[in-house]
């Protein structure tokens, strides 16, 4: 039977094991740190990346574990008077990372082999076709494609609070000024529905302890929604990323390596796309493989890569957008076009 080494046990890694038939392949995941995570911050889940995990019938899961998203409003400039308001969005969801992690993990057949380790050097690895879900920092990526991500220079600071928002339920609202940007939704923790926020700014703090009063004075002067919610946040409940973006690869397959999710595509998270292309990346790869075998891989190849770096360009030309220093009227309506064009 043929082989199949997985290196990384993310979105998706996971969504991958979960995907392929376990009569055609013998699988092995690798993955160098099990488990869900720490901080249970929320992503949002579009209608396309739903539409796939039907597909390995787990849509039903996930919309149990999330929250529908109806409406978003955007508050830019220095009046920070709300300038965008879309209108009921079609199915988006809100979801737990590690209630995401825990629906695809859940679906892993039980005769998929698991590892605990970290890959250091994937020439080494056995496997008829070693596949690169291992993330933003991929060690396949560097080794076999030779390149690594860009750093856009922007930070990532996000938490979670166990109380729930002020508003609608059902709503997120950002808020765009001074090179700088601030989220705040509902998020079904499990003790019940708590707050999700994100920040996000040209600056580098690299401890949440750090950031969360770096945040607290860059956002001093934001409506009271964003002052309070940091002020409520704590640094064993926030998490710092820096934002790196993947460079254009011309290729996802090369002999028996292929690229999924992030190694493939990492991209900022404006659009809050990266997870929902990153299972669709693995569904799409592994029911080609179950029905084509190895001629599946030209069919995930012509299928994936545009789309996923599309979105790529697309997330950083947001990204550019709600950071520049005019955020107002006229770069929210810019992005209200993007997003009215994107594919749900
Ligand atoms: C602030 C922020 C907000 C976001 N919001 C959203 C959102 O709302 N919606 C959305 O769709 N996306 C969102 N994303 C993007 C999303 O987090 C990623 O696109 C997604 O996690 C990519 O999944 P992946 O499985 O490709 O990579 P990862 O989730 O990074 O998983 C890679 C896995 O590989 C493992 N690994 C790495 N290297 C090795 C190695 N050498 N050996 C063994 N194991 C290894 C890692 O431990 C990890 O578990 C957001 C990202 C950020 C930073």
């Amino acid at each position: 039977m043929p082989t199949i080494t997985i290196v990384g046990g993310g979105v998706a890694g996971l969504a991958l094991a979960a995907t392929l038939d376990p009569a055609d392949f013998d699988v092995t995941l690798i993955e160098r740190n099990p488990g869900f995570g720490r901080v249970p911050t929320a992503f949002g889940i579009w209608p396309f990346a739903l539409a796939a995990l039907e597909r390995i019938g787990l849509d039903g899961e996930v919309r149990r574990a999330g929250l529908p998203l109806t409406s978003g409003v955007i508050s830019a400039g220095s009046t920070h008077r709300p300038v965008t308001m879309t209108s009921r969005s079609p199915g988006l969801w809100l979801l737990p990372r590690p209630s995401l992690l825990r629906v695809l993990d859940e679906a892993v057949p039980v005769g998929v082999v698991r590892e605990r380790r970290e890959v250091d050097d994937p020439t080494a690895l056995d496997g008829d076709l070693v596949v690169a879900a291992d993330g933003v920092r991929s060690v396949v990526r560097r080794r076999i494609w030779g390149d690594e991500p860009r750093d856009t220079g922007v930070v990532a600071v996000r938490g979670v609070l166990p109380t729930a928002p002020d508003g609608p339920q059902d709503r997120i609202c950002e808020f765009w000024g001074d090179g700088a940007l601030f989220g705040v939704g509902p998020n079904r923790l499990p003790e019940g529905i708590g707050t999700n926020w994100y920040a996000s700014a040209r600056r580098r703090e690299e401890s949440p302890e750090a950031s969360l009063s770096w945040a607290r004075e860059a956002f001093a002067d934001f409506p009271e929604p964003v002052r309070a919610t940091l002020g409520g946040a704590d640094p064993m409940r926030t998490v710092v990323n820096t934002i790196l973006e993947s460079r254009h690869p011309r290729r996802l397959v090369r002999d028996r390596y292929v690229l999924v999710g992030d190694a493939a595509h990492a991209m900022s998270p404006n659009l809050g796309r990266g997870a929902c292309e990153a299972m669709v990346d693995a569904i799409t790869l592994g029911l080609a493989l179950n029905e084509h075998g190895r001629d599946g891989l030209r069919r995930y190849e012509r299928s994936r890569l545009r789309p996923g770096q599309r979105m790529r360009a697309a997330s950083a030309l947001a990204r550019r957008i709600a950071l520049s220093d005019r955020a107002g009227r006229v770069v929210v309506g810019a992005v209200g076009a993007l997003g009215r064009h994107l594919p749900r």
